[in-house]
Protein backbone atom coordinates (compact mmCIF):
# COMPACT_ATOMS: atom_id res chain seq x y z
CA UNK A 1 0.00 0.00 0.00
CA UNK A 2 2.64 2.27 0.57
CA UNK A 3 4.58 1.50 -2.01
CA UNK A 4 1.64 2.41 -4.02
CA UNK A 5 1.09 5.75 -2.47
CA UNK A 6 4.87 6.92 -3.24
CA UNK A 7 4.41 6.04 -6.92
CA UNK A 8 1.48 8.02 -6.78
CA UNK A 9 3.04 10.80 -5.09
CA UNK A 10 5.68 10.58 -7.65
CA UNK A 11 3.69 10.72 -10.38
CA UNK A 12 2.01 13.99 -8.73
CA UNK A 13 5.35 15.52 -8.27
CA UNK A 14 6.31 14.55 -11.50
CA UNK A 15 3.51 16.00 -13.11
CA UNK A 16 4.23 19.11 -11.23
CA UNK A 17 7.95 19.38 -12.19
CA UNK A 18 7.47 18.98 -15.89
CA UNK A 19 4.16 21.03 -16.20
CA UNK A 20 2.05 18.05 -17.76
CA UNK A 21 -1.23 19.16 -18.66
CA UNK A 22 -4.18 17.93 -16.98
CA UNK A 23 -5.63 15.82 -19.08
CA UNK A 24 -4.85 12.11 -18.81
CA UNK A 25 -2.73 10.39 -21.14
CA UNK A 26 -4.33 7.68 -22.99
CA UNK A 27 -6.80 9.40 -24.27
CA UNK A 28 -7.89 7.59 -27.26
CA UNK A 29 -7.66 9.73 -29.92
CA UNK A 30 -8.61 8.62 -33.75
CA UNK A 31 -8.17 10.66 -37.21
CA UNK A 32 -11.07 9.94 -39.80
CA UNK A 33 -9.91 11.24 -43.50
CA UNK A 34 -12.17 12.15 -46.11
CA UNK A 35 -10.67 11.93 -49.82
CA UNK A 36 -11.68 12.97 -53.59
CA UNK A 37 -13.87 15.90 -52.61
CA UNK A 38 -15.21 18.66 -51.70
CA UNK A 39 -18.09 17.95 -53.67
CA UNK A 40 -22.14 17.92 -53.16
CA UNK A 41 -22.51 15.79 -49.76
CA UNK A 42 -19.70 17.55 -48.00
CA UNK A 43 -21.35 20.07 -46.56
CA UNK A 44 -24.32 17.92 -44.78
CA UNK A 45 -20.91 16.19 -43.75
CA UNK A 46 -19.99 19.16 -42.19
CA UNK A 47 -23.03 19.63 -39.82
CA UNK A 48 -22.62 16.36 -39.29
CA UNK A 49 -19.15 16.60 -37.68
CA UNK A 50 -19.86 20.24 -36.10
CA UNK A 51 -22.63 18.27 -34.55
CA UNK A 52 -20.77 16.08 -32.78
CA UNK A 53 -17.50 18.07 -32.21
CA UNK A 54 -15.37 16.26 -34.29
CA UNK A 55 -12.67 17.34 -36.74
CA UNK A 56 -11.26 15.84 -39.70
CA UNK A 57 -8.43 15.67 -42.90
CA UNK A 58 -10.02 16.53 -45.74
CA UNK A 59 -7.40 15.01 -48.76
CA UNK A 60 -9.16 17.43 -51.38
CA UNK A 61 -8.61 17.29 -55.35
CA UNK A 62 -7.29 20.34 -56.78
CA UNK A 63 -10.41 20.80 -59.63
CA UNK A 64 -12.75 20.09 -57.04
CA UNK A 65 -11.76 22.51 -54.77
CA UNK A 66 -11.59 25.12 -57.65
CA UNK A 67 -15.02 24.35 -58.42
CA UNK A 68 -16.28 24.30 -54.61
CA UNK A 69 -14.17 27.06 -53.46
CA UNK A 70 -16.79 28.14 -50.36
CA UNK A 71 -16.69 24.68 -49.38
CA UNK A 72 -12.93 24.49 -48.63
CA UNK A 73 -13.35 27.91 -46.86
CA UNK A 74 -16.06 26.46 -44.35
CA UNK A 75 -13.95 23.69 -43.90
CA UNK A 76 -10.85 25.28 -42.89
CA UNK A 77 -12.78 28.08 -40.82
CA UNK A 78 -14.34 25.13 -38.98
CA UNK A 79 -11.18 23.86 -37.63
CA UNK A 80 -10.74 20.68 -39.94
CA UNK A 81 -7.43 20.52 -41.83
CA UNK A 82 -7.33 21.02 -45.40
CA UNK A 83 -5.20 18.81 -47.91
CA UNK A 84 -4.13 17.59 -50.70
CA UNK A 85 -4.56 14.89 -52.76
CA UNK A 86 -3.37 15.98 -56.63
CA UNK A 87 -4.91 18.14 -59.16
CA UNK A 88 -7.04 15.36 -60.93
CA UNK A 89 -6.16 12.56 -59.10
CA UNK A 90 -3.06 11.22 -61.25
CA UNK A 91 -1.11 8.52 -60.14
CA UNK A 92 1.74 10.39 -59.01
CA UNK A 93 4.48 7.83 -59.85
CA UNK A 94 3.65 7.94 -63.19
CA UNK A 95 4.31 11.50 -64.11
CA UNK A 96 7.49 13.35 -64.32
CA UNK A 97 8.86 15.23 -61.34
CA UNK A 98 8.06 18.02 -62.62
CA UNK A 99 4.35 16.75 -63.51
CA UNK A 100 4.54 15.95 -59.33
CA UNK A 101 5.22 19.15 -58.46
CA UNK A 102 2.83 20.74 -61.09
CA UNK A 103 0.00 18.54 -59.31
CA UNK A 104 0.56 19.44 -55.68
CA UNK A 105 1.52 22.82 -56.67
CA UNK A 106 -1.98 23.66 -58.68
CA UNK A 107 -3.79 22.80 -55.68
CA UNK A 108 -1.89 24.31 -53.01
CA UNK A 109 -2.59 27.68 -55.14
CA UNK A 110 -6.45 26.66 -55.17
CA UNK A 111 -6.73 26.09 -51.36
CA UNK A 112 -4.33 29.02 -50.44
CA UNK A 113 -7.40 31.35 -51.42
CA UNK A 114 -9.31 29.46 -48.67
CA UNK A 115 -6.58 29.20 -46.27
CA UNK A 116 -3.92 31.80 -47.18
CA UNK A 117 -0.69 32.02 -48.29
CA UNK A 118 2.00 30.30 -46.53
CA UNK A 119 -0.17 27.30 -45.26
CA UNK A 120 1.34 24.28 -45.29
CA UNK A 121 -0.56 20.37 -46.91
CA UNK A 122 0.01 17.07 -45.66
CA UNK A 123 -0.46 15.01 -48.74
CA UNK A 124 -2.03 12.05 -49.81
CA UNK A 125 -0.85 10.46 -53.10
CA UNK A 126 -4.13 8.84 -54.99
CA UNK A 127 -4.10 4.95 -54.79
CA UNK A 128 -1.82 5.97 -51.80
CA UNK A 129 0.53 5.10 -54.70
CA UNK A 130 4.31 6.79 -53.75
CA UNK A 131 7.82 5.87 -54.22
CA UNK A 132 11.07 7.56 -53.40
CA UNK A 133 10.80 10.27 -56.11
CA UNK A 134 7.16 11.30 -55.58
CA UNK A 135 7.74 11.56 -52.07
CA UNK A 136 10.84 13.69 -52.74
CA UNK A 137 9.21 15.78 -55.34
CA UNK A 138 5.66 16.11 -52.79
CA UNK A 139 8.28 18.33 -50.66
CA UNK A 140 5.39 17.55 -47.65
CA UNK A 141 4.18 15.03 -45.03
CA UNK A 142 2.50 12.32 -46.54
CA UNK A 143 -0.80 10.42 -45.03
CA UNK A 144 -1.02 7.14 -45.64
CA UNK A 145 -3.94 5.28 -43.81
CA UNK A 146 -4.29 2.05 -40.89
CA UNK A 147 -7.98 1.95 -41.84
CA UNK A 148 -9.31 0.98 -45.39
CA UNK A 149 -12.84 1.22 -45.19
CA UNK A 150 -13.59 0.10 -49.05
CA UNK A 151 -16.85 2.95 -48.79
CA UNK A 152 -16.18 3.49 -52.17
CA UNK A 153 -17.05 0.07 -53.48
CA UNK A 154 -19.49 -1.17 -50.52
CA UNK A 155 -21.76 1.85 -51.02
CA UNK A 156 -23.69 1.03 -47.85
CA UNK A 157 -24.15 3.18 -44.62
CA UNK A 158 -24.20 0.42 -42.08
CA UNK A 159 -21.44 -1.47 -44.21
CA UNK A 160 -19.23 1.36 -43.95
CA UNK A 161 -20.17 2.08 -40.55
CA UNK A 162 -19.22 -1.15 -39.36
CA UNK A 163 -15.62 -1.17 -41.24
CA UNK A 164 -14.84 2.42 -39.23
CA UNK A 165 -15.95 0.70 -35.62
CA UNK A 166 -14.55 -2.25 -36.12
CA UNK A 167 -11.03 -0.72 -37.53
CA UNK A 168 -10.90 1.59 -35.06
CA UNK A 169 -7.75 1.48 -32.89
CA UNK A 170 -6.24 4.47 -30.55
CA UNK A 171 -4.10 6.51 -33.21
CA UNK A 172 -5.21 5.41 -36.37
CA UNK A 173 -5.84 6.98 -39.53
CA UNK A 174 -9.37 5.63 -41.35
CA UNK A 175 -9.24 6.29 -44.71
CA UNK A 176 -13.10 6.99 -46.74
CA UNK A 177 -14.82 9.58 -49.49
CA UNK A 178 -16.72 12.23 -48.92
CA UNK A 179 -18.03 12.05 -52.37
CA UNK A 180 -20.84 9.14 -51.68
CA UNK A 181 -23.64 9.48 -49.43
CA UNK A 182 -23.71 6.48 -47.84
CA UNK A 183 -19.86 7.19 -46.43
CA UNK A 184 -21.50 10.64 -44.81
CA UNK A 185 -24.18 7.98 -43.09
CA UNK A 186 -22.32 5.96 -42.25
CA UNK A 187 -19.40 7.53 -40.74
CA UNK A 188 -21.95 10.14 -38.75
CA UNK A 189 -23.02 6.80 -37.32
CA UNK A 190 -19.87 5.46 -36.33
CA UNK A 191 -18.75 8.85 -34.57
CA UNK A 192 -22.12 8.25 -32.43
CA UNK A 193 -20.79 4.15 -31.63
CA UNK A 194 -16.64 5.61 -30.72
CA UNK A 195 -17.38 8.60 -29.21
CA UNK A 196 -19.27 6.04 -26.66
CA UNK A 197 -15.87 4.14 -26.42
CA UNK A 198 -13.96 7.47 -25.53
CA UNK A 199 -12.68 8.08 -28.96
CA UNK A 200 -11.71 12.29 -29.91
CA UNK A 201 -11.85 12.63 -33.45
CA UNK A 202 -8.80 14.75 -34.46
CA UNK A 203 -7.16 16.09 -37.62
CA UNK A 204 -3.84 14.09 -38.78
CA UNK A 205 -1.96 17.15 -38.17
CA UNK A 206 -3.45 16.94 -34.78
CA UNK A 207 -2.84 13.46 -33.63
CA UNK A 208 0.45 14.08 -34.35
CA UNK A 209 0.91 16.92 -31.88
CA UNK A 210 -0.72 15.82 -29.76
CA UNK A 211 1.61 12.82 -29.32
CA UNK A 212 4.21 15.10 -29.86
CA UNK A 213 5.82 13.73 -33.07
CA UNK A 214 7.24 16.13 -35.41
CA UNK A 215 6.06 15.45 -39.21
CA UNK A 216 8.76 15.58 -42.00
CA UNK A 217 8.64 16.54 -45.57
CA UNK A 218 9.19 13.66 -47.87
CA UNK A 219 8.17 11.32 -45.06
CA UNK A 220 4.67 8.84 -45.08
CA UNK A 221 3.02 8.29 -42.44
CA UNK A 222 0.59 5.29 -41.87
CA UNK A 223 -0.72 5.94 -38.22
CA UNK A 224 0.34 7.80 -34.49
CA UNK A 225 -0.14 4.60 -31.88
CA UNK A 226 -0.10 6.06 -27.93
CA UNK A 227 3.56 6.59 -26.91
CA UNK A 228 2.59 7.90 -23.42
CA UNK A 229 2.38 11.59 -24.62
CA UNK A 230 -0.73 13.48 -24.65
CA UNK A 231 0.25 17.35 -24.81
CA UNK A 232 -3.96 17.92 -25.27
CA UNK A 233 -6.18 20.09 -27.32
CA UNK A 234 -4.69 23.71 -28.30
CA UNK A 235 -5.95 26.30 -25.95
CA UNK A 236 -7.63 28.80 -27.07
CA UNK A 237 -5.50 32.37 -25.98
CA UNK A 238 -6.60 34.16 -22.86
CA UNK A 239 -7.75 38.27 -23.59
CA UNK A 240 -7.63 40.99 -21.01
CA UNK A 241 -8.39 44.17 -21.92
CA UNK A 242 -7.79 48.13 -20.48
CA UNK A 243 -8.71 51.53 -20.97
CA UNK A 244 -5.81 53.36 -22.65
CA UNK A 245 -6.86 56.75 -23.78
CA UNK A 246 -9.64 56.64 -25.64
CA UNK A 247 -8.85 53.11 -27.28
CA UNK A 248 -8.79 49.79 -25.59
CA UNK A 249 -5.27 48.19 -25.05
CA UNK A 250 -6.08 44.17 -25.68
CA UNK A 251 -3.41 41.53 -24.62
CA UNK A 252 -3.85 37.90 -25.49
CA UNK A 253 -1.78 35.00 -24.42
CA UNK A 254 -1.62 31.14 -25.26
CA UNK A 255 -0.14 28.79 -24.13
CA UNK A 256 3.95 28.29 -25.08
CA UNK A 257 4.83 27.38 -28.23
CA UNK A 258 1.40 28.20 -29.82
CA UNK A 259 1.40 31.24 -32.39
CA UNK A 260 -2.09 33.79 -32.11
CA UNK A 261 -3.81 35.07 -35.21
CA UNK A 262 -6.01 37.39 -35.25
CA UNK A 263 -8.39 40.29 -36.41
CA UNK A 264 -10.47 43.01 -35.60
CA UNK A 265 -12.69 44.11 -38.23
CA UNK A 266 -14.47 40.62 -38.19
CA UNK A 267 -13.01 38.69 -40.69
CA UNK A 268 -12.45 35.36 -40.41
CA UNK A 269 -9.15 34.10 -39.50
CA UNK A 270 -6.21 32.52 -41.29
CA UNK A 271 -2.93 31.91 -42.20
CA UNK A 272 -2.09 35.07 -43.82
CA UNK A 273 -3.99 36.99 -40.49
CA UNK A 274 -2.09 38.70 -38.49
CA UNK A 275 0.03 37.39 -35.80
CA UNK A 276 -0.15 39.01 -32.63
CA UNK A 277 3.27 40.10 -31.01
CA UNK A 278 2.56 43.25 -28.37
CA UNK A 279 -0.79 44.42 -27.00
CA UNK A 280 -3.37 45.77 -29.37
CA UNK A 281 -5.29 48.98 -29.55
CA UNK A 282 -8.24 48.68 -30.75
CA UNK A 283 -11.10 51.53 -30.84
CA UNK A 284 -14.60 50.11 -30.17
CA UNK A 285 -17.06 49.70 -31.82
CA UNK A 286 -14.91 46.82 -33.01
CA UNK A 287 -15.07 42.82 -33.06
CA UNK A 288 -12.11 40.65 -32.17
CA UNK A 289 -11.60 37.52 -33.18
CA UNK A 290 -8.24 35.45 -31.63
CA UNK A 291 -7.16 31.96 -32.26
CA UNK A 292 -3.94 29.82 -30.72
CA UNK A 293 -2.37 28.02 -33.62
CA UNK A 294 0.72 25.29 -33.67
CA UNK A 295 -0.65 24.84 -37.38
CA UNK A 296 -3.15 26.94 -38.66
CA UNK A 297 -4.25 24.14 -40.89
CA UNK A 298 -5.53 21.18 -38.36
CA UNK A 299 -3.54 22.05 -34.89
CA UNK A 300 -5.85 24.93 -33.32
CA UNK A 301 -8.18 26.07 -30.78
CA UNK A 302 -11.18 27.29 -30.97
CA UNK A 303 -11.96 30.81 -32.00
CA UNK A 304 -12.21 33.67 -29.86
CA UNK A 305 -14.84 36.11 -30.55
CA UNK A 306 -15.36 39.15 -28.44
CA UNK A 307 -16.78 42.25 -29.39
CA UNK A 308 -16.43 45.45 -28.36
CA UNK A 309 -19.88 47.38 -28.24
CA UNK A 310 -19.43 49.61 -24.89
CA UNK A 311 -17.38 53.31 -26.39
CA UNK A 312 -15.35 54.67 -24.00
CA UNK A 313 -15.65 57.82 -21.92
CA UNK A 314 -13.72 60.18 -23.70
CA UNK A 315 -11.08 61.00 -21.15
CA UNK A 316 -11.18 64.43 -18.90
CA UNK A 317 -9.45 67.58 -20.24
CA UNK A 318 -7.95 70.71 -17.94
CA UNK A 319 -7.91 74.08 -18.41
CA UNK A 320 -6.92 77.22 -16.52
CA UNK A 321 -9.95 79.60 -15.98
CA UNK A 322 -8.77 82.94 -14.13
CA UNK A 323 -5.89 81.00 -11.98
CA UNK A 324 -8.91 78.15 -11.29
CA UNK A 325 -8.77 74.37 -12.39
CA UNK A 326 -11.24 73.41 -14.72
CA UNK A 327 -12.51 70.09 -15.66
CA UNK A 328 -13.87 69.16 -18.55
CA UNK A 329 -15.12 65.66 -20.79
CA UNK A 330 -16.14 65.64 -24.41
CA UNK A 331 -18.85 62.40 -23.79
CA UNK A 332 -22.55 63.55 -23.32
CA UNK A 333 -23.84 62.75 -19.70
CA UNK A 334 -19.89 61.78 -18.13
CA UNK A 335 -19.23 62.84 -14.52
CA UNK A 336 -15.46 63.61 -13.51
CA UNK A 337 -13.72 62.14 -10.57
CA UNK A 338 -10.49 63.58 -9.20
CA UNK A 339 -7.83 63.30 -6.45
CA UNK A 340 -5.05 65.11 -5.28
CA UNK A 341 -1.74 65.09 -5.12
CA UNK A 342 -0.70 62.56 -7.79
CA UNK A 343 -2.93 59.47 -5.75
CA UNK A 344 -3.05 56.69 -8.54
CA UNK A 345 -6.16 54.59 -7.43
CA UNK A 346 -9.60 55.57 -6.87
CA UNK A 347 -9.24 55.90 -2.71
CA UNK A 348 -10.24 58.82 -1.65
CA UNK A 349 -12.03 60.10 -5.10
CA UNK A 350 -14.29 63.25 -5.21
CA UNK A 351 -16.56 63.99 -7.55
CA UNK A 352 -15.96 67.15 -9.95
CA UNK A 353 -18.59 70.25 -9.92
CA UNK A 354 -16.41 73.76 -10.30
CA UNK A 355 -13.20 74.92 -11.41
CA UNK A 356 -10.92 74.27 -8.30
CA UNK A 357 -8.76 76.58 -6.65
CA UNK A 358 -5.44 74.74 -5.93
CA UNK A 359 -2.33 75.32 -4.16
CA UNK A 360 1.03 75.30 -6.29
CA UNK A 361 2.53 71.95 -7.17
CA UNK A 362 -0.66 69.71 -6.70
CA UNK A 363 -0.89 67.31 -9.27
CA UNK A 364 -4.43 66.43 -10.01
CA UNK A 365 -5.48 62.53 -11.37
CA UNK A 366 -8.85 62.60 -13.07
CA UNK A 367 -11.13 60.54 -15.11
CA UNK A 368 -14.38 60.42 -16.44
CA UNK A 369 -17.47 57.78 -16.32
CA UNK A 370 -20.73 57.81 -18.07
CA UNK A 371 -23.52 55.35 -18.33
CA UNK A 372 -23.37 52.52 -21.11
CA UNK A 373 -19.57 53.44 -21.82
CA UNK A 374 -16.53 51.93 -20.38
CA UNK A 375 -14.62 54.35 -17.92
CA UNK A 376 -11.77 56.47 -19.29
CA UNK A 377 -8.17 55.87 -19.06
CA UNK A 378 -6.87 58.10 -15.59
CA UNK A 379 -5.32 61.31 -16.89
CA UNK A 380 -2.88 63.57 -14.46
CA UNK A 381 -2.55 67.41 -14.56
CA UNK A 382 0.18 69.52 -12.48
CA UNK A 383 -0.63 72.69 -11.83
CA UNK A 384 2.91 73.99 -10.87
CA UNK A 385 4.39 75.75 -8.70
CA UNK A 386 4.56 79.12 -11.38
CA UNK A 387 0.92 78.47 -11.50
CA UNK A 388 0.99 76.36 -15.35
CA UNK A 389 -1.14 73.72 -15.95
CA UNK A 390 0.58 70.56 -17.41
CA UNK A 391 -0.36 67.54 -18.79
CA UNK A 392 3.03 65.58 -19.28
CA UNK A 393 5.83 67.86 -16.71
CA UNK A 394 4.90 66.41 -13.15
CA UNK A 395 7.47 67.39 -9.93
CA UNK A 396 8.78 64.22 -9.81
CA UNK A 397 10.62 65.05 -13.14
CA UNK A 398 14.07 66.09 -13.27
CA UNK A 399 13.28 68.74 -15.54
CA UNK A 400 9.62 70.12 -13.98
CA UNK A 401 11.29 73.04 -12.33
CA UNK A 402 13.18 74.25 -15.72
CA UNK A 403 9.95 73.26 -18.13
CA UNK A 404 8.07 75.10 -15.51
CA UNK A 405 10.13 78.26 -15.07
CA UNK A 406 10.60 77.77 -18.77
CA UNK A 407 6.78 78.16 -19.46
CA UNK A 408 5.89 80.86 -16.67
CA UNK A 409 8.60 83.29 -19.02
CA UNK A 410 7.38 82.71 -22.25
CA UNK A 411 10.17 80.73 -23.33
CA UNK A 412 8.27 77.68 -24.11
CA UNK A 413 4.74 77.11 -24.67
CA UNK A 414 2.73 73.86 -24.88
CA UNK A 415 0.56 72.43 -27.27
CA UNK A 416 -3.10 71.17 -27.09
CA UNK A 417 -4.47 70.11 -23.76
CA UNK A 418 -1.11 71.61 -21.70
CA UNK A 419 1.18 68.77 -24.07
CA UNK A 420 4.92 70.63 -23.94
CA UNK A 421 6.48 67.45 -24.89
CA UNK A 422 9.84 67.80 -22.42
CA UNK A 423 10.97 64.37 -24.24
CA UNK A 424 10.25 64.82 -27.53
CA UNK A 425 13.15 66.52 -29.68
CA UNK A 426 13.83 69.60 -30.37
CA UNK A 427 13.54 70.48 -33.58
CA UNK A 428 15.64 73.54 -35.36
CA UNK A 429 12.58 76.20 -35.91
CA UNK A 430 12.01 75.31 -32.14
CA UNK A 431 15.17 76.41 -30.99
CA UNK A 432 15.46 79.59 -32.57
CA UNK A 433 11.75 80.25 -31.31
CA UNK A 434 12.86 80.01 -27.78
CA UNK A 435 16.12 81.64 -28.36
CA UNK A 436 14.52 84.77 -29.89
CA UNK A 437 12.07 84.94 -27.38
CA UNK A 438 14.65 84.59 -24.95
CA UNK A 439 16.29 88.12 -26.16
CA UNK A 440 13.09 90.11 -27.33
CA UNK A 441 15.37 91.25 -30.57
CA UNK A 442 13.61 92.55 -33.78
CA UNK A 443 14.87 91.36 -36.63
CA UNK A 444 15.79 93.91 -39.00
CA UNK A 445 13.98 92.61 -42.18
CA UNK A 446 16.75 91.32 -44.69
CA UNK A 447 15.19 89.18 -46.85
CA UNK A 448 15.80 85.82 -45.96
CA UNK A 449 17.34 82.94 -48.35
CA UNK A 450 15.86 79.62 -46.92
CA UNK A 451 12.79 78.88 -49.45
CA UNK A 452 11.79 76.30 -46.91
CA UNK A 453 10.79 78.95 -44.05
CA UNK A 454 7.38 79.97 -45.33
CA UNK A 455 6.84 83.99 -44.46
CA UNK A 456 2.91 82.59 -42.65
CA UNK A 457 5.61 79.76 -40.89
CA UNK A 458 5.42 81.18 -36.83
CA UNK A 459 9.02 80.47 -36.91
CA UNK A 460 9.75 83.26 -39.60
CA UNK A 461 10.75 85.86 -37.51
CA UNK A 462 12.50 83.85 -34.76
CA UNK A 463 14.77 82.06 -38.18
CA UNK A 464 15.14 85.42 -39.65
CA UNK A 465 16.29 87.23 -36.45
CA UNK A 466 18.65 83.84 -35.60
CA UNK A 467 19.89 83.72 -39.39
CA UNK A 468 20.51 87.92 -39.18
CA UNK A 469 22.55 87.30 -35.56
CA UNK A 470 24.71 84.63 -36.90
CA UNK A 471 23.35 81.80 -34.98
CA UNK A 472 22.28 79.94 -37.67
CA UNK A 473 23.36 78.93 -41.14
CA UNK A 474 21.33 77.50 -44.22
CA UNK A 475 22.32 74.06 -45.45
CA UNK A 476 24.30 72.75 -48.28
CA UNK A 477 20.93 72.67 -50.38
CA UNK A 478 19.82 76.10 -49.55
CA UNK A 479 17.43 75.12 -46.78
CA UNK A 480 17.36 75.72 -43.35
CA UNK A 481 15.71 72.73 -42.42
CA UNK A 482 13.07 73.74 -39.84
CA UNK A 483 11.74 70.48 -38.77
CA UNK A 484 15.37 69.02 -38.43
CA UNK A 485 15.85 67.80 -34.76
CA UNK A 486 18.97 69.24 -33.14
CA UNK A 487 22.04 66.88 -32.12
CA UNK A 488 23.70 67.81 -28.44
CA UNK A 489 26.71 69.42 -30.73
CA UNK A 490 24.74 71.44 -32.52
CA UNK A 491 22.53 72.44 -29.53
CA UNK A 492 26.05 73.84 -28.05
CA UNK A 493 27.23 75.65 -30.90
CA UNK A 494 24.06 77.70 -31.58
CA UNK A 495 23.96 78.09 -27.83
CA UNK A 496 27.90 79.70 -27.79
CA UNK A 497 26.84 81.83 -31.02
CA UNK A 498 24.00 83.15 -28.92
CA UNK A 499 26.10 84.23 -25.89
CA UNK A 500 28.50 86.03 -28.65
CA UNK A 501 25.59 87.42 -29.98
CA UNK A 502 24.88 89.07 -26.34
CA UNK A 503 28.68 90.24 -25.90
CA UNK A 504 29.02 87.95 -22.49
CA UNK A 505 32.26 86.74 -21.85
CA UNK A 506 33.19 82.87 -21.17
CA UNK A 507 35.59 80.91 -19.57
CA UNK A 508 38.22 79.52 -21.50
CA UNK A 509 38.39 75.60 -21.18
CA UNK A 510 38.30 72.73 -23.67
CA UNK A 511 36.74 69.02 -24.46
CA UNK A 512 39.36 67.24 -22.70
CA UNK A 513 37.43 66.46 -19.89
CA UNK A 514 34.43 64.65 -21.27
CA UNK A 515 35.02 60.69 -21.52
CA UNK A 516 34.07 60.68 -25.39
CA UNK A 517 35.97 63.96 -26.52
CA UNK A 518 37.28 62.27 -29.13
CA UNK A 519 34.09 62.08 -30.57
CA UNK A 520 33.53 65.53 -30.49
CA UNK A 521 34.11 67.28 -33.51
CA UNK A 522 36.36 70.43 -34.30
CA UNK A 523 33.78 72.11 -35.15
CA UNK A 524 31.99 72.44 -32.31
CA UNK A 525 34.94 71.66 -29.46
CA UNK A 526 35.52 75.50 -28.99
CA UNK A 527 31.58 76.17 -27.92
CA UNK A 528 31.82 72.79 -26.26
CA UNK A 529 34.58 73.76 -24.25
CA UNK A 530 34.22 76.89 -23.12
CA UNK A 531 29.91 76.11 -22.60
CA UNK A 532 31.40 73.83 -20.13
CA UNK A 533 34.31 75.78 -18.61
CA UNK A 534 31.36 78.45 -17.51
CA UNK A 535 29.50 75.42 -15.78
CA UNK A 536 26.49 76.00 -18.42
CA UNK A 537 27.05 72.59 -20.19
CA UNK A 538 27.41 68.92 -18.50
CA UNK A 539 28.27 65.10 -19.36
CA UNK A 540 26.01 62.96 -18.63
CA UNK A 541 26.38 60.06 -15.28
CA UNK A 542 29.33 58.44 -17.15
CA UNK A 543 31.28 61.85 -18.10
CA UNK A 544 29.87 61.89 -21.47
CA UNK A 545 29.16 64.43 -23.77
CA UNK A 546 27.26 62.35 -26.39
CA UNK A 547 27.61 64.90 -29.33
CA UNK A 548 25.45 62.99 -31.95
CA UNK A 549 22.37 62.50 -29.55
CA UNK A 550 19.68 64.04 -29.94
CA UNK A 551 18.60 67.04 -27.85
CA UNK A 552 15.23 67.62 -25.84
CA UNK A 553 12.97 69.83 -25.23
CA UNK A 554 14.05 69.66 -22.05
CA UNK A 555 17.73 69.78 -22.08
CA UNK A 556 17.56 73.21 -24.53
CA UNK A 557 15.44 74.77 -21.78
CA UNK A 558 17.46 73.52 -19.30
CA UNK A 559 20.25 75.34 -21.05
CA UNK A 560 18.98 78.52 -22.24
CA UNK A 561 17.74 79.01 -18.62
CA UNK A 562 21.52 78.71 -17.42
CA UNK A 563 22.45 81.14 -20.47
CA UNK A 564 19.79 83.43 -19.55
CA UNK A 565 20.97 83.53 -15.80
CA UNK A 566 24.48 83.98 -16.98
CA UNK A 567 24.14 86.75 -19.00
CA UNK A 568 22.01 88.45 -16.51
CA UNK A 569 24.90 87.34 -13.83
CA UNK A 570 27.31 89.21 -16.44
CA UNK A 571 25.65 92.01 -17.22
CA UNK A 572 25.29 93.21 -13.48
CA UNK A 573 26.62 96.76 -12.29
CA UNK A 574 30.20 96.29 -11.44
CA UNK A 575 29.95 96.91 -7.40
CA UNK A 576 31.65 100.57 -6.80
CA UNK A 577 34.26 99.62 -4.95
CA UNK A 578 36.01 97.33 -7.40
CA UNK A 579 35.59 100.05 -10.24
CA UNK A 580 38.45 102.28 -11.18
ZN1 LIG B 1 -8.53 9.30 -54.02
Amino acid sequence: MKRILAFFLSILLLSTLFCVPAYAVGEKLLAITYDDGPGAHTARLLDGLKARGAQATFFMVGQSAARYPDLVKRVYQEGHQVANHSYNHSQLTSLSTQGVRNQIQNTNAVLDQACGAGSTYMVRAPYGSTNAAVRQAVGAPLAFWSVDTLDWKNRNATTVKNAVVNGAKDGGIILVHDIHPTTVDGTLAAIDVLKGQGYQFVTVQELFRRRGVALENGVQYTSCPPNGTDLGPVQAPSVTVEPAGDKLRVTLSAQEGAAIYYSTDGSPLNQASARYGEPLLVSPPCSLRAVAAFNMNGSRSEVVTQDFTMPITQAPTASLQDGRVALDCKTPGASISYTLAGAQTSDGAQAYTAPMELTPGTTVTAWASASGCLDSAQVQYTYSQLKNLFADVHPQQWYYSAIDRAAAAGYLQGGQGCQFQPDAPITRAQLVTILYRATAEIPDGTPLPFPDVPGTAYYFGPVLWAWESGLVRGYEDGGFHPDQPVSRQELALIFYRYLLHCDVLLSKGDISGFQDADAIPAWAAQAVGELSASGLLQGDAKGNFAPTAVASRAQAALLLLRCVDYITLDRLPMPQELRQ
